[in-house]
């Protein structure tokens, strides 16, 4: 038997100071979960129910600091955004993880964009269609080295930042995410049956904004590996 096509692989990610890697399966998004990044977009920060989306795996552009990787301005959009993000990768997944449980579920953590074309996105928004083509694009996933949860710890709080030529743009602290990462889990463990390997961003804070070509962004979360992206 053998395979009729030659489809790509998914990514592995390295990770931080070893010959490893993180080998990438699914990447779920939560919405809105920065009081002032939902107030900048409109909405109430009020702890309703998180919801999510999916950006596609080949999504995923490897771009470590200090060299990173060039973003090709993506095609179909004058508007593309930057969201810097914590990405938690997972172990091992399961159905119903309670939220005691949920950390003993995580490998570990890298800093990623959630790249946005926010003109198709909010032409979706607007006709009650889905995020896809605003979200999961060619290279609207940008990822820096994994780090395990051994060295990282649990990342409740920390500094998170992204700077645009230099100059600092969205700027938060990951204790102000309105669903932590345990909760997280627990919910969208209750949606799908989470496997190894899925990673999760869990959302940005606010100050995101267009990019141009030229631009360069770099991505910091405290005690992680920072990224760096070009766009060309
Ligand atoms: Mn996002």
């Amino acid at each position: 038997m053998a395979h009729v096509v030659n489809s790509p692989d998914r990514l592995s990610i390295p990770v931080a100071g070893t010959e490893d890697t993180f080998p990438a399966h699914r990447i779920f998004c939560v919405g809105r979960n920065y009081a002032d990044h939902a107030r900048e977009m409109g909405h109430d920060p009020d702890r309703e129910d998180p919801f999510f989306f999916e950006k596609h795996t080949s999504a995923l552009m490897f771009a470590p600091a200090p060299d990173g990787a060039n973003l090709p301005y993506p095609q179909q959009t004058s508007d593309v955004h930057h969201e810097i993000e914590l990405v938690v990768g997972l172990s091992k997944g399961g159905n119903d993880i309670s939220i005691e449980n949920a950390y003993d579920h995580v490998w570990g953590y890298a800093v990623g964009l959630d790249m946005t074309r926010r003109d198709l996105q909010g032409v979706a928004k607007k006709a009650g269609r889905p995020w896809e083509v605003g979200k999961s694009f060619d290279h609207a996933g940008p990822i820096g080295m994994f780090h395990p949860i051994a060295e990282a710890g649990h990342m409740s709080e920390g500094h998170i930042r992204l700077d645009v030529n230099g100059e600092t743009r969205q700027d938060g602290n990951l204790n102000e995410l309105i669903w932590k990462i345990p909760e997280i889990i627990n919910y969208l463990s209750k949606l799908f049956t989470l496997q190894a390997g899925d990673l999760i961003m869990t959302g940005t804070p606010a100050g995101v904004g267009p990019v141009k070509k030229g631009d360069v962004l770099e991505g910091h979360v405290e005690g992680l590996s920072s990224i760096r992206v070009t766009v060309t």
